[in-house]
């Protein structure tokens, strides 16, 4: 029998609206918090009392930016950039069949709800193009987990070689014609399939719902990003695209477009409130100007920029231009885990290493800040989801007080970013319902899960062992294209000890 009515009682807050550790009880009505007060709060007598004696609560964290077809995909590469993981697309999820869609999805939710994630944006691959079939399965995955998603098809019209102007002709002859034209109908394709998908979409979309990924602005023609636009206002679902991610991309986009990135997506109408940019790294004052002025949201992803060494997004100059901001993990195969305990703490690093002055830093409560307000604004859940307030939806980590990082136990809010990396995550519950209890999950069994990834790897494994080759032979290439690129003069620096060059 479900009660309606759950209170949390003795456990201690950490709200980002004053609660710094404070004791207060969480009476929760169905699925959305309706009143938090001192501890002995009223409640009805049916309710059904959680003991948080011990525990920190927090809001569920945010994963703003990842990528959860890419989950099987752990370990696939070391020192590459950006451009090096885009030319091993090959050897992620395009041997996909339904079911591994499924359970890729499954994976990626499974590690962030046990690292005390509760909602994320999920920009899904699929090959050659986004079926209707395909985000069902995900959003069931997602929905079976009980985590929050945003899914949104990852969608391009060309392949990462096309797009990067010249660097086909730059290959030897042999490998040209293995890297082949894509499909010449994949725009309309995809279009097709998302719509479709948004028509027919069953999951309650307070918990999954869809929105629509073109991948990178030179990825996709401008009637593309148009379609996009259409799409999105007809369902009312928000659009999500790499933006300025690499210094390679910034050039490239300077080339193609004659303006920056950002202008080339405005100028195509696509920017606007329900637009979330991942990573903004090599933006300008212009470009994050016309970002906060149109409402859009940037996910920063810590974690990823440092990884494949894209440089550090200037984030506290998107805080001070009115810009938001949320935190993402992004992906298995660039950030390496999905823990938003790491990306938190990496987004503090990362912004002190532009200025001596503290007053440019990100502090912890910023960080946690932006990794669930800011993320949920991302999602375009800002007004229910990413606070632990009335009104808003019960999705509440228990942190175990018990566990080293809070021995002693000072200061709630640094000590969750500084100290925290997911180990003491207790119980995690999403709208009002506990998908991890105790340390264990309640929504899934993990050594099931662990088996049947194993053995669809076994199967991928074999699938894509010829790929595995070829795009071995295009790496030399690709590097060297790609690393000329971006040393080009550019207007913008994002690298720590990089002499200014005049332009
Ligand atoms: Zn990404």
């Amino acid at each position: 029998m479900s009660r309606r009515y759950t209170v949390i009682r003795g456990g201690r807050l950490l709200d980002g609206a004053g609660r710094n550790g404070d004791f207060a009880d969480i009476l929760i009505d169905g699925d959305t918090i309706r009143t938090i007060g001192p501890a002995g709060l009223a409640a009805p007598d049916d309710a059904l009392v959680v003991d948080a004696s011990d525990r920190l609560l927090i809001p569920g964290l945010v994963n703003a930016h990842t990528h959860g077809d890419v989950s099987f995909a752990k370990g696939l590469g070391d020192k590459w950039t950006l451009e090096l993981l885009l030319n091993a697309n090959p050897l992620t999820s395009e041997r996909f069949r339904l079911e591994d869609k499924h359970l890729a999805a499954k994976l990626a939710a499974a590690e962030m709800v046990l690292g005390g994630c509760t909602a994320c944006y999920d920009l899904f691959s699929e090959f050659p193009v986004p079926s209707a079939d395909g985000l069902a399965a995900v959003g069931r995955a997602y929905a079976e987990i009980g985590i929050r998603a945003v899914v949104a098809p990852l969608m391009a019209d060309r392949s990462f070689w096309q797009a990067i102007p010249g660097l086909i002709e730059a290959m030897p002859e042999a490998l040209r014609a293995r890297v082949g034209p894509a499909t010449t109908d994949a725009a309309d394709a995809a279009i097709e399939s998302c719509r479709r998908a948004l028509k027919e979409w069953r999951l309650d979309r307070d918990q999954v719902r869809l929105a629509l990924a073109p991948t990178i602005p030179y990825h996709c023609a401008a009637d593309f990003f148009r379609s996009c636009r259409r799409l999105a206002d007809e369902y009312g679902v928000g659009i999500h695209s790499h933006l300025a991610e690499s210094k390679v991309q910034a050039v490239v986009g300077r080339h193609k477009f004659g303006m920056s990135l950002a202008r080339h997506l405005d100028s195509l109408g696509v920017i606007g409130p329900d637009f979330t940019a991942a990573h903004a790294v090599w933006v300008d004052a212009d470009d994050i100007a016309l970002l906060a002025d149109r409402g859009a949201t940037v996910a920063h992803n810590p974690t990823s920029n440092l990884r494949l060494g894209v440089g550090a997004a200037p984030v506290k100059a998107m805080l001070d231009a009115g810009l938001g901001v949320g935190v993402g993990t992004d992906a298995a195969t660039c950030s390496d885990s999905l823990n938003m305990f790491e990306a938190m703490r990496l987004a503090c690093y990362l912004s002190r290493i532009h200025s001596p002055d503290p007053a440019q830093w990100l502090g912890a409560e910023d960080a946690l800040r932006l990794a669930t307000e800011g993320s949920a604004r991302a999602l375009g859940f800002g007004d229910r989801i990413g606070q632990l307030a009335p009104g808003f939806k019960a999705d509440v980590v228990f942190l175990d007080l018990g566990r080293i990082a809070y021995v002693p136990f000072n200061h709630a809010a640094r000590q969750v970013v500084f100290q925290e990396n997911g180990a003491s995550v207790d119980s995690v519950m999403i709208g009002g319902a506990f998908v991890v209890r105790d340390g264990r999950p309640v929504s899934f069994d993990l050594a099931k899960l662990r088996a049947e990834v194993e053995q669809t790897m076994d199967r991928i494994r074999a699938e894509t062992a010829e790929s595995a080759a070829l795009v071995k032979a295009l790496e030399p290439v690709v590097s060297r294209f790609c690393v000329a690129l971006s040393q080009e003069p550019f207007h913008v620096h994002r690298y720590v000890g990089e002499a200014p060059r005049a332009h």
